[in-house]
C-alpha cells in the first residue's frame, strides 16, 4: 500500500480543491452535539474529530427516497427514469461506516445488482479517517476498528497532520495531481505515533474481546427476560435503523398523479420497528407485538448474517445514542451474553 503524509493546513488545501471533482460532504456540527455529513461550503468548517454522524453514509448510495420508475396505466407501460446521481466525495468515514457500506453493497450489488444503487456508489469516493471510541463504541468486539478495504483514501492522524494510506485506483489519482501537498518520505516517528495512537484506542473501548460468537448466545437464549423488559420501554420511533449505517429494509409505494392514470413508484426506507412492517396483504402481521420486532433487530444484527459476515451490527453505537427511550444495545447484548 501507499502512504503519503500532509500537514493539517495543507488537509484544508487538499478539501478544496476536492470541491472541483464533485460534492464534497465531510462532517460538521449541526447543532453543539450532533455532527452529520454536510456539504461543504467553508473547509474550515468540517470537523476532524467527532464521535457519530446522525445519519449514516449509505444515505448518498441508497438515498431515503428514490422514484423507481414511472408508470401509465392507460398505456400499461413502464417508464424507466433517468438515474440522477452525481460525483459525491465523502471525507471522514470512520472505519465502521465503510464497513457499513460493505454491507450495504453486499444487499444490492451481489447476484442482482440493483441500477439505482451501482451507479450512485460508482460515483462516490471514499476518504476515511481515524477516531477515538466513546462510551458508546463497540467496533472493537465486533472486529471493524481498523478497515483494509472499502475505501479510496484513510486519514490516519499523526502529531502534525495526517498519515495517509492510498488504496484504490481512484486514491491514486485523487493524490498524483495534488502532490505538491504532499510528502512521500514518512518518518519512524509518524509510524511510532500510529503505533502508539492504536494502543491508546484499544485501551478506550469500554469492552475488550470479540463477539463472533454472539449469534449463539442470541440463540441459546431466544426467551431471555431481557426481550420483554426492554421492548416495554420501545416508543416503535424507529430512529434505531434510520440512523443505522447497515439497515436497508425499503418499502414501495405507488404514488399517482392527480390525472389519476400516470404516476411512479417510489422505493423509501422502511423501519423493522414499524407496525406495518411485517403486515402483509390479508392483514396478517408476521410481527405483531412490540416484542416481536424488537427481537427481530436484535437477531436481524447479530444472527442472520452468517451468509456474508460475522454481524451485520458494526458497533458504531449511533442505536443507543439516538434512542429516545435510552434503550442501550450495547448493554443488553451484553446482558444476554452473561457479562452485564
Ligand atoms: S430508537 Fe429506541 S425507542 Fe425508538 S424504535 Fe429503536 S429501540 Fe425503540
Ligand atoms: S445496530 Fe446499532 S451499533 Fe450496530 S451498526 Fe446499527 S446503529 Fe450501529
Amino acid at each position: 500500500m501507499r502512504y503519503v503524509k500532509i500537514s493539517r493546513e495543507n488537509t484544508y488545501m487538499f478539501l478544496e480543491r476536492l470541491k472541483d471533482l464533485g460534492t464534497l460532504h465531510a462532517p460538521q456540527n449541526i447543532s453543539e452535539k450532533y455532527y452529520d455529513f454536510v456539504e461543504v461550503d467553508d473547509v474550515h468548517s468540517v470537523i476532524f474529530e467527532y464521535n457519530r454522524t446522525v445519519r449514516p453514509p449509505r444515505r448518498f448510495f441508497y438515498p431515503e427516497k428514490e422514484t423507481m420508475f414511472k408508470f401509465n396505466m392507460e398505456e400499461v407501460e413502464e417508464y424507466p427514469v433517468e438515474i440522477q446521481s452525481e460525483r459525491v466525495i465523502l471525507f471522514g468515514v470512520h472505519s465502521c461506516d465503510i464497513v457499513g457500506l460493505r454491507i450495504i453493497d453486499a444487499t444490492f450489488l451481489d447476484e442482482q445488482p440493483d441500477p439505482m444503487y451501482k451507479k450512485h456508489r460508482e460515483n462516490g469516493i471514499i476518504i476515511g479517517i481515524s477516531c477515538l471510541p466513546d462510551e458508546y463504541c463497540f467496533c472493537n468486539v465486533r472486529r471493524v476498528e481498523i478497515v483494509d478495504a472499502g475505501f479510496d483514501l484513510f486519514f490516519h492522524e499523526i502529531s502534525d497532520g495526517f498519515l495517509v494510506r492510498v488504496r484504490s485506483i481512484t486514491g491514486h489519482k485523487l493524490i498524483e495531481p495534488n502532490l505538491d501537498l504532499f510528502e512521500e518520505e514518512i518518518s519512524k516517528e509518524d509510524t511510532d505515533y500510529i503505533a502508539e495512537f492504536e494502543v491508546k484506542r484499544r485501551s478506550m473501548f469500554s469492552i475488550q474481546g470479540n463477539w463472533d460468537d454472539l449469534r449463539y448466545h442470541l440463540e441459546w437464549n431466544m426467551d431471555h427476560p431481557m426481550y420483554v423488559r426492554e421492548s416495554e420501554k420501545c416508543l416503535g420511533c424507529g430512529n434505531c435503523t434510520t440512523t443505522c449505517p447497515t439497515c436497508r429494509c425499503y418499502d414501495v409505494k405507488d404514488i399517482p398523479n392527480l390525472d389519476g392514470k400516470t404516476g411512479e413508484r417510489v422505493r423509501f426506507w422502511d423501519s423493522c420497528q414499524f407496525r406495518t412492517h411485517g403486515l402483509v396483504a390479508g392483514g396478517h402481521n408476521f410481527r405483531p407485538t412490540k416484542k416481536d420486532r424488537f427481537f427481530n433487530r436484535y437477531h436481524c444484527k447479530n444472527a442472520y448474517c452468517q451468509e456474508v459476515t460475522t454481524s451485520y451490527c458494526v458497533g458504531c453505537g449511533r442505536c443507543t445514542y439516538f434512542c429516545p427511550a435510552e434503550i442501550n444495545f450495547k448493554q443488553n447484548l451484553l446482558e444476554v451474553r452473561g457479562e452485564a
